[in-house]
């Protein structure tokens, strides 16, 4: 009788629980939701108890939407990166989980890159020094919070959180470990320099475990909450962003794949761990053989978001009036426009920005502003600078790994066909769309299978992920765009100083 896997997927909105059959086929999922706390600014916070709730339930929900009893051959995780829980010695919270959305380390990431070893730290750990980095979570906690640094006997992150409940293990599988900014890429274990400099020892970390391992031996309440048996396999897996480029089929030899959603990301599978000397991408494990080198962006959807709410209000109307989606009418309004916007740029930095820069002082400007320029050019150049800020990662990811041929595109973005040919012409490569939905679901349940042997290679997902758009680089819009491409890249580079002043004049401007 065949079998059915399923790919647990703890994100930072939700967990999803997403049930496969062995070809990859979707056949019944479920999520649940969960709220965010910002109790102080700069705080991005989420409850472990709840999320352990919201564990039990998808997984509960989605076996029951199908008729599979007893044929779950495993289940397997993924899971947001870059969290921190404080716990006690007998496993307590401590703290709530310290998200990757919180910014309130940042002093720590600027003091760790100038006074301490913090590049030396990243090249030998892949994480950038960010505020999002545990480690550098664990250096503000520290100066900030020193009763509590002292008291917690562990720090753990989310899904680390989850296994301990159900397992009674404080495991933490090389992905989410090299995540951490305190896991050593070439040895695969955790790196002395991080930890002294981050004040702690190994005991106080969970025991790193490759990404296929198998847990056994669910508690009888847990098995019971689940609907499964105490001895179904379940895969710890790994963290949502290599699980993800996995789940589109992008792990062979120039294959990229690029999100852009609310944020964005571009990234790339090779064979060895690599960090950049510049400092500008990240590199996380896979499994032992598949490491991903990419760099993430703040700056994706979101900015096109913020034109259709102060920009585009009347348009915004029309389209709720007549039943359609806002970004279908502003994107045909873009289209009345030709490649390159009639010589104007937007650089997209509304929320500072990550890779391929790493600071959170740039800020967005038009640039190349002129009389014949109407509001459909401004919304071209907005599409366009989005797609420009992602392509400036690519010389970063092709110093580290070589040529790249084809990207699979995924998130929101890739819903309109406008924006879609844009990435094809801009970074003139071909450009899929594969058509999977919970990509990091479907990676952890393929992850899943190779652990139990039930195929021979992760190339078995390139079976599963079909294919819904297709498109190929014309050659008048990449003239255009390689004509553009430095100027647009000469910019941010020319005007760190200004970006700052401007930063520091916000944050005292006088308001109404
Ligand atoms: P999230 O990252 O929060 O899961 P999505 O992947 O759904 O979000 O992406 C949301 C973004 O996708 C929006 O902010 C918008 O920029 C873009 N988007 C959504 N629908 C369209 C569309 N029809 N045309 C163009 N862009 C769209």
């Amino acid at each position: 009788m065949s079998t059915f896997m399923m790919g647990v997927d703890i994100g930072t909105t939700s967990t999803k629980a997403v049930l496969f059959t062995e070809e990859g086929r979707v056949v019944a999922q479920h999520a649940i939701e969960y709220p965010l706390f910002t109790p102080v600014p700069g705080a991005g916070e989420q409850d472990p108890e709840t999320i352990l709730e919201a564990v039990f339930g998808a997984v509960r929900h989605a076996l029951d939407k199908a008729d599979v009893k007893g044929r779950i051959s495993h289940v397997a995780f993924s899971a947001a990166m870059h969290s921190l829980i404080a716990v006690d010695a007998d496993g307590q919270p401590l703290t709530r989980s310290i998200t990757w959305m919180d910014t309130r380390a940042s002093a720590w990431a600027r003091r760790l890159s100038t006074d301490m070893d913090g590049h030396a730290i990243y090249l030998r750990t892949g994480t950038p020094i960010h505020p999002m980095s545990p480690l550098v979570k664990l250096l503000w906690l520290k100066a900030e919070h020193p009763d509590l640094f002292s008291r917690a006997a562990r720090f753990v992150g989310i899904k680390e959180y989850v296994f301990y409940r159900l397992f009674g293990r404080w495991l933490v599988d090389h992905s989410i470990a090299s995540a951490t900014g305190l896991f050593n890429l070439a040895d695969r274990t955790w790196d002395a320099g991080a930890l002294a400099a981050a004040g702690i020892t190994e005991d106080r970390l969970p025991t790193p475990v490759a990404t296929t391992t198998a847990v056994m031996g669910l508690s009888a309440e847990a098995a019971e909450r689940f609907g499964l048996p105490a001895d179904t396999p379940f895969i710890i897996g790994a963290n949502d962003g290599v699980l993800s480029n996995l789940g589109v089929g992008a792990i062979g030899p120039g294959q990229v794949a690029v999100t852009i959603g609310t944020s964005g990301a571009m990234r790339t599978v090779i064979a060895s761990p690599r960090t950049d000397p510049s400092g500008r991408t990240f590199c996380y494990a896979l499994t032992d053989r598949h490491w991903v080198v990419g760099g993430p962006v703040n700056n994706g959807g979101v900015v096109f978001r913020w034109v259709r709410d102060q920009l585009a209000a009347s348009e915004t109307e029309t389209a709720h009036r007549l039943g359609v989606d806002p970004y279908e009418v502003l994107t045909r309004i873009a289209e009345r426009v030709a490649p390159g916007a009639e010589g104007l740029l937007f650089h997209p930095y509304l929320a500072g920005e990550r890779a391929p820069l790493w600071n959170a002082d740039l800020r967005g400007s038009f640039f190349g502003l002129a009389m014949h320029h109407r509001r459909e050019h401004m919304i071209r150049a907005v599409l366009e600078g989005v797609i420009f800020n992602l392509y400036s990662i690519l010389p970063a990811v092709e110093s580290l790994i070589g040529p790249t041929r084809r990207i699979m595109a995924t998130g929101g973005f890739a819903r309109s066909e406008l924006w879609r040919q844009m990435m094809a012409d801009i970074f003139n490569r071909e450009v899929v769309v594969p058509e999977t939905i919970e990509s990091s679901c479907l990676g952890a349940a393929v992850l899943g299978q190779l652990s139990l042997g039930r195929i021979a290679s992760l190339d078995a997902v390139t079976a599963m992920v079909g294919a819904t758009h297709r498109h190929h680089p014309d050659a008048g819009a990449v003239a255009v765009y390689a004509r553009l491409w430095p100027i647009f890249a000469a910019l941010p580079a020319a005007l760190s100083a200004e970006y700052s002043a401007i930063t520091e004049f916000q944050r005292t401007a006088p308001k109404r």
